[in-house]
């Protein structure tokens, strides 16, 4: 699966791709320097905004994917991104990743994130995980639904034949 380095403008992304179960690195402080590095040494795939960066990337043969300023929508990202990479934009509950850190969730008992969860939630839901470095508990809350819909959206785009030609 691939394994990917975003810069720091790209924050929202990063914590989609490891949503959705990308191995994901990401922090505020890498500089083009470290991101090149990090590209070469773990095999990452860039993803940056920095023109000059995604063509230090390309000069150096390593992959990157360049997300012009003007897109900002996620929905968007994620398309060009997966188009670009051929990723598959799915959840899968088995391979979700913290979104603040990108370490593998566990699925866990509820009995583990008891004491993490308000009662009310621990009741109304039956799937958790946890991450053990940031020690915090996700389960699938109330904003759940938008980012199925964000995924749904995503998916019906990469799905539609784009046209071939234009009749305008
Ligand atoms: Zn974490």
């Amino acid at each position: 699966m691939v394994k990917i380095v975003v810069d720091s403008m790209l924050g929202n992304l990063a914590r989609w791709l490891r949503v959705l179960g990308y191995d994901t690195e990401y922090s505020r402080k890498m500089r083009d320097s470290d991101i090149l590095e990090i590209a070469i040494r773990e095999g990452r795939v860039i993803i940056t905004r920095d023109r000059g960066l995604h063509r230090k990337a390309v000069k150096k043969n390593l992959k990157s994917v360049y997300v012009s300023p003007d897109l900002t929508d996620v929905v968007d990202m994620l398309t060009l991104v997966a188009k670009t990479l051929g990723l598959s934009i799915r959840f899968d509950k088995g391979s979700t990743r913290c979104p603040l850190c990108n370490t593998k969730l566990d699925i866990v008992p509820k009995a583990r994130v008891a004491s993490l969860v308000p009662p009310e939630v621990l009741n109304k839901y039956d799937t958790f995980w946890y991450c053990v470095k940031c020690r915090k508990a996700y389960w699938q809350g109330n904003h759940w639904k938008t980012i199925n819909d964000t995924i749904d959206i995503v998916r019906s785009r990469l799905n539609a034949n784009p046209p071939q030609e234009s009749f305008n």
